[in-house]
């Protein structure tokens, strides 16, 4: 039988320190000030500057986190090299003013659009933030999830949390250098690949590719990829857990939106106190031990390298990697699951079951960040779908507002924008509405007869508007133009933009 204390016999502990006193919230101690730096500042630069080396988990909450990251990433590579009918599916034109998005064409005009979208992703990340914390940042934000990715490289070539931590602490030698090199090697080109995926969403990038092959991107083609390269590259491989810890500014108001019902990663305190290594031998109820076998595993697999034995901490992004390594030591050394698990504050304290936790998740708050994100989303898709495929802009020409011209006429005259935001072409025919014996003309005197609109582009149409001099009196007068439009497989759309008419004195 084995009589090691549970701590050391399971390898689960580097740190077995025996039966700690009652848990206690952490509790600052003061200090005195060194060359007018605070404790708390020491603190913080120190942290800044030691390096955090997350050991490798298994468990439910890791497989949510390759899920996320395959699913978010499949995605962002994939979708540029997506087509649709001729064209990529998914690109922002910036340069055409243009965003193309499956089978619908954005302009500049629809940017009220872009405004919703925002507002419904922030009122989203409200809700998940109420009722699950953050749940983004620990499966979905892309500091997250290129961290993950470059994480894994780096377990795969320089192994595990103690052979980095060894290896780091080595001289430089012919070994360590393979090493170091092969890592970032592999990092570069992921690095590189999402810069150059990030500039194929604003322009075509299938003739980016072969431009980049042929080293013939613009200047500011290739500012752009390296610029995000480097992003990635500086952000995942280096920055890490300081980009969540000390720059992410999320982290620091997401307090005002998580309360007690909130469902977060949580350690049962009450379970787990007081803590400390023992052995399989004693009851460690009647020893008077919780749970916790104080082998700081849930530590060490930590990315952002805190205890969350210590309590809620803003630097904690709700990753669940603590979770899964202290159910692996519950199941090693015989405990029921859920040491560390997501529940809320209200659980621990006031002795809840998961299903009253759960119960009571959806509060008032919750309740109305869904009323109001379900109105603003139904609004949003109403109006999207039943989106005008033709618009008009009208700009007068005001060099000359209206004047007399042979045959007892006033004429006025007008440029009509005309854009068709559908990607099928349009037949446009136009008229003029408002005032008796109207007439509409091409600039050329002409009948304005039929205007072929391509799918996703736009016609500047300069028109003539007359008007029988005895029809109207000296002044401003109210009219339309009127523009029909019909597509190749028979639908059509009208549109009416009012204007003015002037009759001169
Ligand atoms: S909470 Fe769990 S993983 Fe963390 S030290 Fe205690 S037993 Fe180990
Ligand atoms: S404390 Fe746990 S959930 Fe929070 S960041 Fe660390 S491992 Fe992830």
């Amino acid at each position: 039988m084995d009589k090691k204390p549970i701590a050391q016999s399971e390898d689960l502990t580097q740190t077995g320190q025996g039966a700690a006193p009652a848990w206690q919230p952490p509790k600052v101690t003061p200090a005195p000030r060194r060359g007018g730096v605070s404790p708390q500042v020491e603190k913080a630069l120190t942290d800044v500057r030691s390096k955090v080396y997350p050991r490798a988990v298994t468990g439910l909450y890791a497989r949510w986190r390759v899920i996320m990251v395959l699913f978010t990433q499949a995605i962002f590579y994939g979708l540029p090299w997506l087509t649709w009918g001729d064209r990529q599916a998914v690109l922002f034109d910036l340069g055409a003013r243009k965003f193309y998005i499956f089978g619908m064409v954005l302009w500049p005009q629809d940017v009220v659009y872009l405004a919703v979208l925002l507002v419904l992703s922030a009122f989203a990340l409200f809700l998940f933030t109420a009722i699950a914390g953050r749940l983004f940042c620990g499966y979905a934000c892309p500091q997250t999830v290129y961290t993950e990715i470059f994480m894994w490289v780096e377990r795969k070539i320089e192994g595990d949390r103690l052979a980095r931590i060894r290896l780091d602490g080595q001289p430089w030698s012919w070994r360590k250098f393979r090493l170091k090199a092969a890592k970032h090697v592999v990092w570069i080109v992921i690095a590189f690949w999402t810069g150059f995926t990030f500039i194929g969403y604003f322009a075509p990038i299938r003739a980016l590719g072969a431009d980049l092959i042929a080293f013939s991107l613009g200047p500011w083609q290739w500012f752009w990829m390296l610029f995000y390269a480097f992003a990635t590259w500086g952000n995942a491989g280096f920055m890490r857990e300081a980009v969540c810890k000390y720059m992410c500014p999320y982290a620091r108001f997401q307090s005002v939106m998580v309360d007690d019902d909130t469902f977060v990663v949580t350690y049962d305190y009450k379970r787990g106190e007081p803590r400390g290594g023992r052995s399989r031998q004693i009851d460690h109820k009647e020893a008077g031990m919780g749970d916790c076998v104080d082998c700081t595993l849930c530590v060490q697999v930590c990315p952002t390298g805190i205890d969350i034995r210590d309590g809620l901490q803003y630097m904690c992004i709700g990753c669940g990697a603590c979770v899964d390594a202290c159910d692996q030591v519950m199941d090693k050394v015989g405990y029921p699951k859920g040491l560390i698990r997501y529940t809320s504050g209200a659980a621990i304290t006031e002795d809840l079951t998961q299903s009253q936790a759960r119960k009571r998740v959806l509060r008032p708050r919750v309740l109305f960040y869904m009323g109001l994100m379900a109105v603003i989303a139904a609004g949003f898709a109403f109006s999207l779908f039943t989106r005008e495929t033709l618009k008009m802009d009208i700009i007068r020409d005001r060099g000359s507002l209206g004047r007399e011209i042979p045959g007892n006429l006033i004429e006025n005259v007008y440029r009509l924008q005309i854009m068709n935001t559908d990607d099928k072409a349009l037949t446009v025919t136009l008229r003029a509405d408002g005032l008796p014996g109207l007439e509409l003309l091409a600039a050329t005197g002409e009948p304005t007869g039929t205007i072929e609109v391509a799918g996703g582009s736009h016609r500047l149409v300069p028109v003539l508007v007359r008007l029988p001099a005895d029809q109207a009196g000296p002044g401003v007068h109210s009219i339309s133009f009127v523009a029909s439009a019909e597509s190749a497989s028979g639908s059509g759309a009208q549109l009416v933009e009012q204007t003015s008419f002037y009759v001169p004195q």
